[in-house]
């Protein structure tokens, strides 16, 4: 079982869930804690379930973004293993390129959005790919399968038909639709795609997204829903390329999508910023050369 812990992000709640899994061996485990600013939220979210920093045992990292990996080293500096793909393991050692890569993004936005960064001591990092399977006791595991396409270093988790899927299917809040975070730099569209496909092959009884909790679709419409949305994302930005439209008008029309993907709650633009993600679609065509 597991349960997830709204932490408030940017004081609006549904934006930011962190998943805690309490195994019965006795182990507590932590899917993407959040950013350091909601660490105070989310200490107090622990309390409530009688668990306090140094009780954390493992952090898995789905990728590391700040709204999903931000906190870690403070559960490192705690006694917690951090457990992140290995392409995505020097960033978080060394946070340096990570903090500029955002700084791009966000500008004088980083300490308010994000807090404190700090590195991760080298041991207390361990690396994993596809196919790692955690014990939880109790004939229960967690299993990692790698999602690229959000990123070069995505990794979702299976919990027997249940998937912790990170950003991997989108950001989907309340009675919203799914609409795909596009960050730049490293999203590539066409293997997110296929990414889309081989978890259709094993299709989940349940979705759990970071943004936010148990998705309300059927998996197999969420998916569809989410390879539609983002194939549409990328061919209103190709298209806006080709005619040349000028910046201001191609984002005024992104952000016009996004919000009617989102449909009614006001939260998505919170956690996924339409211009972040158009920069991150911008950048993918220019880097495959698409036109
Ligand atoms: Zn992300």
């Amino acid at each position: 079982m597991y349960t997830i812990l709204d932490i408030n992000f940017q004081n609006t709640p549904k934006t930011i869930g962190c998943i805690l899994i309490k195994a019965p061996s006795g182990e507590n485990i932590i899917i993407d804690p959040g950013p350091h600013s909601c660490l105070a939220t989310l200490q107090a979210a622990l309390s409530k379930e009688n668990l306090v920093l140094g009780d954390i045992h493992k952090v898995l990292l789905t990728h590391v973004h700040l709204d999903h990996a931000g906190a870690s080293w403070a559960f490192a500096e705690a006694g917690a293993s951090i457990f992140v793909h290995p392409v995505a393991a020097p960033y978080i050692e060394n946070p340096q390129k990570l903090l500029a890569s955002a700084t791009r993004i966000y500008q004088d936005r980083m300490q308010e959005l994000w807090g404190e960064v700090r590195p991760i001591s080298g041991e207390k990092i361990k690396t994993i790919t596809n196919g790692q399977l955690f014990n939880l006791g109790d004939g229960q595991n967690l299993l990692s399968v790698y999602t690229p396409g959000h990123t070069k270093h995505h990794i979702s988790f299976w919990q027997g038909k249940t998937l912790f899927a990170g950003d991997a299917l989108g950001v989907k809040i309340g009675d919203g639709g799914v609409v795909p975070p596009c960050p730049p730099p490293d999203l590539e569209v066409d293997v997110w795609i296929e990414t889309l496909e081989q978890i259709k092959k094993s299709m989940p009884e349940k979705i759990v997204l970071t943004h936010f909790g148990e998705s309300t679709m059927a998996p197999g419409h969420h998916i569809l829903a989410m390879q539609t949305a983002l194939s549409a994302a990328l061919g209103m930005v190709v298209q806006g390329n080709k005619q040349k439209l000028e910046h201001v008008k191609l984002l005024k029309e992104f952000e016009g999508f996004y919000e009617k993907l989102a449909k009614t709650s006001a939260a998505y633009p919170v956690i996924n910023p339409p211009y972040m993600s158009l920069s991150g679609l911008e950048r993918f065509i220019k880097v495959r050369d698409i036109h």
